[in-house]
């Protein structure tokens, strides 16, 4: 499967990404990871641990969507389900982010239960929202230390809302995700924007 066109692509696509997400100061200490799809089965998920900036395919592991390794080195740690479950969620589903910026986690940790994004021109490059004025609502969950439990939360907020774009974990950061690795990039630098604005913004009120 490592020789595979859709691996290689794909590796090119997430490592394009983990360089210009660490350039941004998103994945500190060797945080966050990244998935792709390969196929109806099969992902390719960053391993723990490793630096984002200079990702190569011996970075990378394919895992099938019960969490299984199927090939490259590394244990899939528990946060791969949180990758796993929006792939069964979503059969179109095609790249997931999950970065762990200064502002989303300072801005995680100062809401509960919800984040209200409202009057923002970037809401417009997220699913379901009908305008800017309108806002959309971001669960943030806790950040749960049992990762089924959080997956199977995240999983009933899919449901409950099909156009979900993204999600934060209390302290932790960002997840968020597409149909390809570009919209994933697109998505991830939308949010991060809005993150960014409202924790300025809160500031000022202070
Ligand atoms: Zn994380």
């Amino acid at each position: 499967m490592e020789q595979s066109p859709e691996f290689k692509a794909q590796v090119r696509l997430l490592a394009d990404a983990g360089r210009e997400l660490a350039e941004r100061g998103w994945l500190p200490a060797r945080t966050g990871h990244f998935s792709a799809r390969l196929d109806d089965q099969h992902i390719v998920i960053t391993a723990p641990g490793r630096g984002k900036d200079l990702l190569d395919a011996h970075d990378f592991m394919v895992v099938d969507l019960e969490g299984h390794l199927i090939s490259g080195s590394g244990d899939p740690g528990p946060e791969t389900f949180l990758h796993i479950i929006m792939y069964r969620h979503d059969p179109k589903l095609g790249a997931v982010l999950h970065t762990h910026s200064v502002h989303g986690t300072v801005l995680s940790r100062q809401v509960a239960g919800t984040l209200l994004l409202r009057d923002y021109e970037a809401l417009r490059e997220l699913p379901g929202c009908e305008h800017p004025s309108r806002g959309l609502q971001i669960p943030v969950f806790a950040n749960h230390p049992d990762m089924q439990q959080l997956a199977a939360q995240v999983d009933a907020a899919m449901t409950r809302n099909p156009e979900l774009a993204g999600y934060l974990i209390n302290g932790h950061g960002l997840y968020t995700w597409g149909q390809t690795v570009e919209l994933a990039m697109q998505r991830t630098e939308a949010f991060e924007f809005m993150f960014e604005c409202e924790t300025l913004a809160r500031q000022l009120v202070v």
